[in-house]
């Protein structure tokens, strides 16, 4: 099982951001370290035979917390469940938050993995999101923490920024690749309804690229970073050989989580919970849980649309040990008519999205997602 911590503070708001994230005083964020600490102990007494193969502190930003508050918790988690002996550590750091006594304190209590949130190369594509740090702020927390011992670093970039051309693009790739991480995850901007860039995007569309020239950035990362040693494991997620993110590879290899803290999703089981999303309520101690029991056929559909992020795809025989294999040939038919238009491509026992089919990963998706309500209907 993996363990997600959410941790929802941040210095200010990015004018992308739709995450469950907000800026807080430090007596608040003490109380919500108590609380996620009083959900661990919960947890571990509930989920004690589980063994924690990964776990990760995300966010907001985990690295805005005093620099104890991390180990705390963790020691927490040691001392409840019983982790792998190579548990995958990840705290989730934005530059201009970190210092090296925070680094030093995460990689003394076995923090083993910094995800780094750099995004641009560019000043003022930095300015542009409303982030708080400028390039040269996130290389000098990169080598710190370098420094301190990690060798296990992964940066974020973004694309399909307003004002963001190839060329800027391709200087922010190569200066991240001059950086030498073990792993990239490179997102497209999604402008997400109730953020500025949402009432931005209405009022001014052509400041932000066209679909054309976000595929030209995509096509551009996939060569760059695969030039660079970078294999591409996932739509939007490369990494240098056996570097690849245990946690989020879970997440689209349906491995169950936990996740603990404001509005953090769990999936175990069937089951599907989420908590409250309210700090008030999550303070008190009142998670009021979102459950959602997923059918067999639900449970078929994720493992299609979520294996299929993966360059390797899906395979039959993962399919068939865990469910029957009569379901299989209704998703199948689907995948060799997408097949038909380029989209997918047989693989050894399986299939997986063509180059072409991940830029349109949403159609293939959507023809899966109406093929199991058909043979819902059928039922
Ligand atoms: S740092 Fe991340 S979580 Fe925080 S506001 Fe910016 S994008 Fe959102």
């Amino acid at each position: 099982m993996e363990l997600y911590l959410h941790i929802p503070f941040c210095v200010r708001k990015c004018k992308y951001c739709d995450f469950l994230s907000f800026p807080m005083e430090n007596e608040t964020m003490g109380a919500y370290g108590n609380a996620l600490l009083r959900d661990v102990k919960k947890a571990s007494a509930q989920y004690s035979e589980e063994k924690i193969t990964s776990i990760f502190f995300g966010g907001g930003t985990p690295s805005l917390l005093p620099a104890e508050a991390i180990p705390t918790l963790l020691s927490s988690i040691r001392d409840g469940f019983v982790l792998t002996n190579d548990c995958e550590v990840t705290v989730e750091c934005n530059p201009g938050t970190l210092t090296e006594e925070k680094l030093q304190a995460f990689y003394a209590a076995g923090v083993n993995r910094i995800s780094m949130g750099v995004q641009s190369a560019d000043d003022g594509e930095l300015r542009t999101l409303g982030r708080i740090h400028t390039f040269a702020e996130a290389v000098e927390n990169f080598h710190l923490a370098r420094k301190v011992g990690f060798d296990n670093i992964s940066v974020d970039v973004m694309m399909a920024l307003p004002g963001q051309t190839p060329a800027s693009y391709k200087e922010t790739l190569e200066r991240i690749i001059a950086l030498a991480p073990e792993h990239i995850s490179a997102y497209d901007l999604i402008v997400e309804e109730g953020t500025c860039f949402y009432d931005w995007y209405e009022r001014e569309p052509e400041a932000f690229p066209t679909e054309e020239c976000s595929c030209e950035m995509y096509r551009m990362t996939q060569r760059e970073l695969t030039k660079a040693g970078y294999e591409q494991y996932e739509i939007s997620n490369y990494a240098k050989p056996g570097r690849r993110s245990r946690h989020n590879y879970g997440y689209w290899s349906n491995v169950p989580y936990l996740g603990l803290g404001l509005g953090a999703s769990s999936y175990i089981g069937n089951r599907r919970f989420r908590n409250t999303d309210d700090l008030k309520q999550y303070l008190q101690g009142n998670l009021y849980i979102e459950d959602t029991i997923l059918s067999e056929r639900d449970m078929q559909e994720e493992f299609f649309i979520l294996g299929l992020r993966r360059r390797e795809g899906i395979t039959e025989d993962a399919f068939v040990k865990r469910f029957s294999a009569d379901t299989y040939s209704v998703y199948e038919k689907v995948l060799c008519e997408k097949e038909k238009q380029g989209l997918v491509e047989k693989t050894k026992g399986g299939y997986r999205l063509s180059e072409e089919g991940i830029l349109l990963s949403n159609t293939v998706f959507v023809a899966l997602m109406d093929a199991e309500k058909e043979n819902k209907e059928k039922m």
